[in-house]
């Protein structure tokens, strides 16, 4: 092991927002990351304009916050950085109908995530810059922390570099929106998307679920309670993340009993064994040769009609019936104890 990244990363002394005074933003969506990048930029004194839909619920909150608002096509137009903040999913539409015929030479187009130029679902002409800033939380942590001087954490790529001055462009903009504070990491379309995709998947959103349902399942199909099951399989898994979030597996492995060391050492890789790590090889596979999202965009043109099934099934399982009304009751004892102590004072 070295100290030393393997990859390069940026802070606040290796970018320049005035790169990017001659220009206009086009923010398209204002969503979680939209509304987040068009505040931020507004505020480090870039020129923005959000482009919604004319029946967009959300136009009226950007007008609220004080943007200029038009529509996609129009904001594509007056814009010469077009950063592209609809979901993934409605994204192709977009670009056929509103940016692609308003782009010119010259220009920036930039997502926050690369699955669609890296699946090739949209194809930009080849005289515009094509980036990527994206940032590592969730854009009402982007627009907070960038409000409380603190930065997100971002990532940078860049797929296409006619002007040649796509990367101090892109660097400015991580900077406008507070990602230099915190450090900007260069990496790829194919890089960002391929691990975003395998994983939210594999660890964060599909295994986990998967973990937490089945050690519930086991534990009450063996006739434990419900209740218990709950708690040791679903509501422990926040304060064991919480410890390694802040130190690592070290600090969860410092906190728990010697027990449970000695017990989550010798057990978890009989749980997580071989058979696992060859099907996340699978899902890997099926990420890095395009079966995934082939099957995702014909999901999405069919209707969604088993994703909809899915989160209905999901929504059913027992833990969740469980998990509310055990988290009801809980709110009500907390809410309880506030008061006592405020009774107290
Ligand atoms: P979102 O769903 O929160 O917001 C989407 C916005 O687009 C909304 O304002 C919506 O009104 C608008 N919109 C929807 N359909 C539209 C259409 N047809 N035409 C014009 N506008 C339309 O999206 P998000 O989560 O902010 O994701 C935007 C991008 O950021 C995606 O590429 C996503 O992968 C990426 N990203 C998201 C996060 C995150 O935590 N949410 C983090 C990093 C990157
Ligand atoms: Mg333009
Ligand atoms: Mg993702
Ligand atoms: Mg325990
Ligand atoms: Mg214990």
């Amino acid at each position: 092991m070295t100290d030393e990244f393997t990859t390069e990363i940026y802070y606040d002394d290796d970018a320049d927002v005035s790169t990017l005074e001659d220009d206009t933003v086009a923010v398209l969506g204002y969503g979680s990351q939209g509304h987040a990048h068009a505040l931020n930029l507004d505020d480090s004194g870039v020129d923005v304009v959000v482009g919604l839909r004319e029946d967009s619920s959300s136009r009226s909150a950007a007008e609220a916050d004080g943007l200029e608002v038009t529509t996609p096509a129009e904001a594509v137009a007056q814009a010469t950085y077009v950063s592209v903040l609809v979901p993934d999913t409605v994204q192709p539409a977009v670009y056929e109908n509103a940016i692609a015929p308003n782009l010119e030479a010259g220009d920036t187009l930039q997502f926050a995530h690369g699955l669609n130029i890296h699946y090739n679902q949209i194809t930009p002409p080849e005289d515009v810059d094509v980036t990527m800033i994206a940032p590592k939380s969730p854009g009402h942590l982007v627009r907070r922390n960038y409000e409380n001087d603190e930065g997100t954490p971002g990532l940078l790529a860049v797929y296409q570099d006619t002007t040649g001055d796509a990367h101090e462009r892109a660097l400015a903009y991580g900077k406008a929106i507070g990602c230099t504070r915190a450090g900007v990491v260069e990496t790829t379309f194919r890089e960002e998307t391929e691990t975003d995709l395998f994983g939210e998947q594999a660890v964060l959103c599909g295994g986990i679920a998967s973990l937490i349902k089945t050690g519930y399942e086991t534990l009450v199909d063996a006739g434990y309670s419900p209740e218990m099951a709950y708690f040791e399989c679903m509501n422990e898994m926040k304060l064991i993340v919480d410890l390694m979030y802040e130190g690592g597996l070290g600090a969860m492995w410092d906190s728990v009993s010697d027990t449970a060391e000695y017990g989550g050492l010798t057990r978890g890789d009989d749980v997580v064994d071989e058979a696992v790590r060859e099907n996340m090889e699978e899902v890997l596979e099926e990420v890095q040769n395009g079966e995934f999202t082939r099957e995702w965009v014909l999901e999405n043109q069919a209707g969604r009609p088993s994703y909809n099934q899915l989160r209905e099934a999901e929504k059913s399982h027992e833990i969740e019936e469980v998990g509310e009304r055990l988290r009801e009751l809980f709110a009500w004892e907390e809410a309880e104890a506030e008061t006592e102590d405020s009774e107290e004072e």
